[in-house]
């Protein structure tokens, strides 16, 4: 079954990615952070988050935004 994302679901993205580039990188806050958004669907829920690369100090990390309930 393949499930794709609502308009909650990009509304959820742009929100949450809006934020974490005001933050920038959590290692050094550089702002340009090179990034993938994502949702990976679980058997209950689809979790929202961002593959973050900082190109200053070669930071690698995934974010979780947010979590829904897949039957919202
Ligand atoms: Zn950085």
């Amino acid at each position: 079954m393949e499930i794709l994302p609502d308009i909650e679901d990009i509304r959820l993205l742009e929100n949450h990615t809006y934020d974490t580039l005001k933050t920038g990188c959590k290692e050094c806050g550089f702002k340009q952070i090179i990034f993938q958004a994502a949702i990976s669907v679980e058997r209950e829920n689809k979790v929202f988050f961002l593959s973050v690369e900082c190109p200053a100090c070669d930071a690698e990390y995934k974010e979780i935004m947010a979590m829904r309930d897949i039957n919202d």
